[in-house]
């Protein structure tokens, strides 16, 4: 039974809006509060007793690389004692990557010996950036109804007013186009409805990895585009296609044993003094292309 005391604090992490849990010794994951169940989509109920080894909550790098297995910050707090912080990029329930900053910290008992460890972590700045672009989309009809980022018409615009603004500005402006590779065989083996799903998890991994100031759309079908603005360097552009990319290639739904996962050919270009919104993204579209006879899930820049 719950003291009266013990039920005051779970109420008081509980409305906390960071994502707030526990792990005992053998990271068995022993309280998990409603911040974390909002951010990862992951009910208490889902995760409670389950060990966060079990690759559960599936952390993963910039790089794509899981952390779970090797390189787990709760596991190395619980070894040296010693607080850690990082960047990393977690798997929500419906499969898309959401970038967040963890904190883990040691929990020692009334004998200094550590007994298991906390973890923290929030994304609020994109969040409430997203939550308000949205709105601002679905007030102006330009949402993509399936995939609840902008649609073709928001890119037109996008494109046009990144161009008038161009010419007076001269601010660099990067654009990725972005095509899901064999997206018709994940259809034919998984049907339509999942693909669906799939587009959904892509959209969303998209925006959450890019700027509160970039701008994602569906072009068609499979086909998307991001629009970076203010980008320092060609490098810049490339660095973020890069991410994205792995980013989409480290998401997946949870689906019988192992998660469906896609990947993507991104073609990355900068928009020159010359350019229209269409010899834009033709550029853009042709180096996606190359990408595709490169062998796929690649970013060709140029
Ligand atoms: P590639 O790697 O060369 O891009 O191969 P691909 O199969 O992705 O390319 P293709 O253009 O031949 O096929 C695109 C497929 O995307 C065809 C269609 O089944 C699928 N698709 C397009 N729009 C939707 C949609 O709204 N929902 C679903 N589930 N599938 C879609
Ligand atoms: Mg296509
Ligand atoms: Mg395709």
């Amino acid at each position: 039974m719950m003291l009266a005391h013990e039920e005051f604090y779970k109420d008081l992490i509980d409305h906390l809006f960071d994502g707030v849990y526990f792990v005992d010794r053998n990271r068995t994951i022993t309280y998990w509060n409603k911040g974390a169940e909002r951010i990862t989509g992951y009910q208490a109920g889902e995760v409670i007793g389950h060990s966060c080894r079990d690759n559960l909550l599936n952390h993963v790098s910039a790089n794509g690389v899981l952390l779970c297995l090797s390189n787990c910050p709760l596991s190395a707090c619980m070894e040296d004692g010693k607080p850690r912080e990082a960047e990393v990029y977690l798997h929500h329930a419906k499969g898309y990557r959401v970038p967040v900053r963890v904190r883990a910290a040691p929990l020692r008992d009334a004998n200094g010996e550590i007994i298991g460890a906390v973890e923290t972590f929030n994304n609020n700045t994109n969040t409430v950036n997203l939550r308000h672009q949205l709105r601002e989309l679905r007030r102006t009809s330009q949402k993509d109804v399936l995939t609840g980022v902008g649609n073709r018409a928001f890119l037109e615009g996008r494109l046009r007013a990144a161009i008038a603004e161009f010419e007076h500005k001269q601010a660099p402006v990067g654009l990725i186009f972005i095509d899901i590779d064999h997206f018709k065989e994940f259809n034919d083996t998984y049907g339509h409805e999942l693909g669906d799903k799939v587009l959904q998890m892509v959209a969303a991994t998209l925006s959450y990895n890019i700027r509160a100031t970039d701008a994602v759309g569906r072009w068609g079908g499979e086909e998307f585009l991001v629009l970076l603005y203010d980008i320092e360097t060609e490098n810049t552009l490339d660095c973020t296609a890069e991410k994205l990319r792995t980013m989409v290639a480290c998401s997946g739904l949870d689906w019988q044993k192992a998660p469906l996962q896609v990947t993507i050919s991104c073609g990355a270009t900068m928009l020159q003094p010359t350019d229209t919104p269409e010899s834009f993204v033709r550029r853009a579209d042709l180096l996606m292309y190359k990408s595709k006879q490169a062998g796929r899930n690649r970013v060709t820049v140029g």
